[in-house]
């Protein structure tokens, strides 16, 4: 059996791993287009802040480490097309050099690339100090305009998590950021309400956040790159050394749609929850693919944590196994200088969208007993349905060391056991006064929520 995965990242390693260890016999090829095989590009942003030195520091396993596993790595290495019914790949390398391998079984983790969302550049580019950030070839290239240029002002198109990270990232570097977000508040991944505590984080350091703008064109000028668009109906203009486009991916498809597959939701490749792609023998995964959501249905949302999961899947099912992606609930979390933002599952209109009666509220509540040295106040919005009284979702901003991730996870949890917010008020969560309280934050948002719920119904 000989298994061929494309894409050396979360998605194609994962897969590479999971067949060599079900079945050390089978023979796995990877074939990646960079040099670059299982580095952590979530890792990137720390690299620029210096606090990640070496870049090699960013691989998750040194190429020895995935060598040792028994995998074959085909680095610099193109996949051009896919032969489905004669089950070949033909792939170009470094020189150019056009050859084929034979597969049994295929898996395609060829990612997204960053989108620039229409904004016109003209022929400007990295060398011109235009960049955008996906691979460690853009963070060679960026790092490289950093040190040859020494910028001291930048613009970051997009305040999401990629962004919001690079904002604090160059600010630590010295330069001062504005940050641009099309929508009414920065990371519009949370309620606008919460992103206003992100958004005076990021004030607070420095970085001049402008919002409602619809960028349209990046021109040189003689003061250096100029930003032109549209903020609230008037044109808006600013200018800056460096210009970073962080506004989202797009997911990489052409090689299974041009072998037969289709797309659905996002432009991805559709898959099903098992990584079939409806092509004979061709599995998919990571950011090419759409996305199973538990609460949702089928969607796109591009993580890592999803990609290394529906990687696992591929691997064991190219091989004969059954496995199953069990489905995501969008759980994300971002440090943004000294605080950390996360939500899971559903908010407001995504719940009325799909069909539920929502209620969300917010509950403050500190993170360990007020008397020991260093509570700080956390901000919880939770989401739940005022019929069934499940729990839809859950919304967290607090201060990095508040175990914001681990409380988001253990909302995530309850969402992935359908469990309703009343219920989670009965959870045994651990307690010390350092550390948390006799009803941790957690609860006394699930409890507020409650009451909150229990008033509107009897009104
Ligand atoms: C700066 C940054 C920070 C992030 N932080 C987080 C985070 O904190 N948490 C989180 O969950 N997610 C995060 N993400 C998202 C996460 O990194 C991606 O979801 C994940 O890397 C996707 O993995 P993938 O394997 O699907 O594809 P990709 O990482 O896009 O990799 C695609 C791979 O395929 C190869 N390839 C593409 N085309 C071909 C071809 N034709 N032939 C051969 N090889 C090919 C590429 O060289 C690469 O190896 C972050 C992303 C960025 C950019």
């Amino acid at each position: 059996m000989h298994l061929v995965a494309i894409g050396g990242s979360d998605a194609g390693i994962s897969t590479a791993l999971r067949a060599r260890e079900l079945d050390p016999s089978v023979d796995v090829t990877v074939v990646v287009a960079d040099s670059y095989p299982n580095f952590s590009i979530c890792g990137i942003p720390y690299y620029f802040s210096r606090e990640v030195n070496p870049w090699q520091s960013l691989a998750h396993r040194t190429h020895a480490d995935l060598e040792a596993t028994g995998m074959q790595l085909r680095l610099d290495t193109l996949a051009t097309s896919i032969d489905v019914a004669g089950q070949q790949l033909t792939v170009r390398d470094a020189n150019g050099q056009e050859s084929t391998i034979a597969y049994d079984e295929l898996m395609v983790g060829t990612g997204a690339s960053p989108s620039t969302a229409g904004i016109e550049a003209g022929r400007l580019g990295p060398d011109d100090g235009v960049h955008v950030l996906h691979s460690m070839g853009d963070t060679f290239v960026l790092e490289r305009y950093l040190d040859e240029h020494q910028p001291e002002t930048a613009i970051i198109v997009g305040a999401g998590y990629v962004g919001l990270e690079m904002a604090e990232a160059l600010t630590v570097r010295g330069l001062h950021v504005t940050q641009l977000q099309r929508g009414p508040e920065v990371l519009s991944t949370l309620d606008p309400e919460l992103g206003a505590l992100v958004h005076d984080e990021l004030t607070r350091h420095g970085v001049d956040v402008v919002t409602g703008t619809r960028v349209q064109q990046i021109t040189r000028t003689a003061a250096g790159l100029t930003v032109t668009g549209e903020q609230d109906g008037t044109e808006f203009a600013r200018t800056a050394d460096l210009v970073l486009v962080v506004v989202g991916v797009r997911p990489n498809t052409s090689l299974l749609t041009d072998a037969g597959a289709s797309t659905g939701a996002g432009g991805a490749v559709v898959v099903d929850e098992r990584m079939r792609t409806g092509l004979p023998h061709v599995w998919a995964a990571g950011d090419g693919v759409v996305t199973h959501h538990r609460l949702l249905g089928v969607t796109y949302l591009p993580l890592g944590t999803t990609s290394h999961k529906q990687g696992r899947v591929a691997g064991e099912n190219a091989i004969g196994g059954s496995a199953r992606f069990a489905g995501s609930l969008g759980t994300q979390v971002v440090k943004v200088f000294d605080l950390v933002a996360a939500r899971t599952g559903l908010r407001d209109h995504e719940a009325i969208a799909a069909g539920h009666t929502p209620l969300s509220g917010t509950a403050i509540a500190d993170d360990h007993k007020a008397y020991y040295p260093g509570a700080n106040p956390l901000s919880i919005r939770i989401t739940g349905d005022t019929e069934s009284g499940l729990l839809l979702g859950a919304q967290l901003v607090g201060a990095r060391g508040a175990e914001i991730a681990k409380r988001v996870d253990t909302y995530a949890t309850a969402l992935h056991h359908g469990m309703t917010v009343d219920a989670m008020s009965d959870l045994d969560l651990s307690y010390t006064p350092p550390l948390g309280s006799p009803w941790d934050a957690v609860q006394v948002a699930t409890q507020a929520w409650t009451r909150q719920a229990r008033s509107i119904i009897s009104m």
